[in-house]
């Protein structure tokens, strides 16, 4: 089997130092073990997509030196895959739900959906879709479609099925389907969601492992019956350590590691402490030594020694590994 990792960031944001992490250790996971390195932009939340996020990334990665290995051949390096260029597949997918009943449309509005979520609140419950429009018979759907009703498409999940995230970092992971609920998996403007095309996209890119932040672990049951909708393989997960300041908290927005990898390039750090620096934030090699080149990192990266653990961002450590290149 030829490992498969992809890195898919959003581009709504600039590329953080954190992010950066997520990228180098897949990168890092595919070159150990002989792989492929994908980079795929998630860009389906068109609202919240930033102009000029995208090459940002890309400038980022060239100047790191983090290369991926496929992608769009327009003729030199390859471009990135793109989700808005791939939505014809998406599309596909989602007929096929639709045509086996594992999806439906729903008609609730805005006002419907927020009413359903108070009451829960109200009454102490989790909010979940209560699942109206599932019960809908053909001809009342066909109707509202024929009116003109704007409407959205739920994956229907099944009713108290236990589902196992086998992660390589947190162990295993038990979800309910029925803590779930019923969930969107294309807008009312026909773009599908994230969950949804996540799984999609990498299953059909035979992705094997999905490296990724921790805080994607809740969402991953979701992707899961998405992938068992269509019975394609399920990839193993690994969903790195949350990156915490000095102070062991949770990252502010001012703090260092969420500064875009370009100030740290303005600020002339050296391309290969960065790298060093985030291979060892959450990865703890065998022995002693913390200096290590691309190569050496690259013939012992793993993601055994990844602990579940936050790791720190100490902003001295890094200066102290600049000053040694
Ligand atoms: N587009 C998602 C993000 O930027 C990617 C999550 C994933 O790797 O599955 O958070």
């Amino acid at each position: 089997m030829t490992v498969r990792v992809r890195f898919a960031p959003s581009p709504t944001g600039h590329l953080h130092i954190g992010s950066v992490r997520t990228a180098l250790f897949n990168f890092l996971y595919a070159r150990r073990h002989g792989g492929e390195f994908v980079l795929r932009i998630e860009d389906t939340d068109t609202n919240r997509n930033i102009e000029g996020a995208e090459l940002a990334f890309l400038d980022g990665f060239h100047w790191l030196g983090i290369q991926w290995d496929e992608g769009i051949d327009v003729g030199g390096p390859y471009a990135p895959y793109r989700c808005m260029e791939r939505l014809d597949l998406y599309r596909e997918h989602v007929q096929k739900l639709l045509d086996n009943g594992q999806a439906y449309p729903c008609f609730c509005t805005d006002e419907e959906l927020a009413a359903e979520r108070e009451a829960a609140e109200r009454e102490g419950r989790v909010p979940q879709y209560s699942g109206r429009c599932r019960a809908l018979s053909e001809e009342e759907r066909q109707a509202k479609i024929d009116a003109g009703i704007p409407y959205s498409i739920r994956f229907r999940v099944p009713e108290n099925q236990e589902i196992v995230v086998d992660d390589l970092i947190r162990g295993h992971v038990t979800f309910n389907s029925s803590d779930i609920g019923d969930y969107v998996i294309v807008k009312s403007n026909g773009i599908p969601t994230y969950n949804f095309q996540v799984a999609v996209d990498d299953a059909a890119m035979k992705i094997t492992h999905v490296i990724r932040a921790e805080e994607h672990l809740s969402n991953t049951p979701r992707q899961i019956l998405v992938f068992q909708a269509f019975g394609y393989e399920i990839p193993t997960f690994a969903h790195l350590p949350i990156v915490l300041d000095h102070n062991r908290k949770k990252l502010s927005k001012r703090d260092p590691s969420v500064l875009p990898i370009q100030t740290y390039e303005e600020l002339g750090y050296v391309p290969h402490a960065i790298i060093n620096f985030l291979a060892l934030l959450g990865w703890s090699p065998e022995g002693e030594e913390e200096l290590f080149d691309i190569d050496a990192l690259c013939s012992q990266f793993d993601l055994g020694r990844v602990s579940k653990a936050g790791a720190v961002f100490d902003v001295d450590k890094l200066n102290w590994m600049a000053n040694q290149y």
